[in-house]
């Protein structure tokens, strides 16, 4: 499988989200991370999403549904949004119903130029 650029996989839990995330010292208001489950030391990515303000609040949403995360903290928005719509295209989420909706107050489009919302 291909690599997702993010760090981890972590059992999710509260305490690893408290450690990890919470704790964190590269902390952003900007995140993106991947849910899914580990399987023979693999990762296998089933919910991609962003955090715009709080990365462990978002996560504590998933606990109990999800056996593992993997989450970056990014300096912008933007790269987040970036980083966000490219794990979308490249790993195809099950879980995710559809495309990543850009942050509020923006005009960002997604990096992809094959896709329908790149322009
Ligand atoms: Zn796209």
């Amino acid at each position: 499988m291909a690599r997702s650029g993010l760090q981890g996989p972590y059992p999710l839990t509260e305490k690893t989200i408290l450690n990890l995330v919470v704790n964190a010292l590269d902390w952003s208001s900007a995140a993106v991370f991947a849910l899914g489950d580990v399987k023979e030391k693999k990762f296998l990515i089933r919910r991609v999403g962003h955090a715009d303000g709080d990365l462990a609040n978002e996560l504590k949403h998933y606990l109990g549904q999800y056996g593992a995360f993997r989450f970056r903290f990014y300096r912008s928005t933007r790269t987040a949004y970036n980083k966000e719509c490219r794990l979308y295209h490249q790993f195809n989420p099950k879980d995710n119903a559809k495309h990543p909706t850009k942050p509020k107050n923006t005009k960002f489009t997604c990096p992809e130029p094959f896709c329908a919302l790149s322009e």
